[in-house]
């Protein structure tokens, strides 16, 4: 298990999961009812998915690896994200829901494709 996940955290497994693709990233802003929580930035080094700030928020965070996934499928350089948290505030096993996480993730993800042929 631990040999997968050294595996699986290497730099070349973004490229050979995502073949056309030569560079990504995303400058973004993480906020909470508007304000600025901390500003990061994205890149296929990092986890795809960015983990959620609020001390209080689990099972949630933004999921930028499968944004990159829609935008390969669609043929896109360029998105303006404005993404929600899908965690919530509840108790960490889900025995209890609690409210939904309101943190937002914003910024631009921007991909770069490698030449054909
Ligand atoms: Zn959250």
């Amino acid at each position: 298990m631990g040999e997968l996940r050294r595996f699986l955290a290497t730099e070349s497994s973004f490229s050979e999961a995502h073949p056309t693709i030569q560079a990504a990233k995303m400058s973004y802003v993480m906020s909470d009812y508007g304000s600025e929580v901390r500003e990061g930035f994205w890149t296929p080094d990092d986890d795809p998915k960015i983990r959620c700030l609020n001390p209080l928020c689990q099972r949630g965070g933004f999921d930028i690896g499968r944004e990159v996934q829609m935008m390969i499928c669609l043929g896109l350089t360029s998105k303006d994200l404005n993404l929600r948290c899908d965690g919530d505030e509840g108790s960490p096993k889900g025995r209890r829901t609690g409210q939904p996480c309101e943190y937002m993730l914003k910024g631009t993800l921007s991909i770069i494709y490698k030449a054909e042929g």
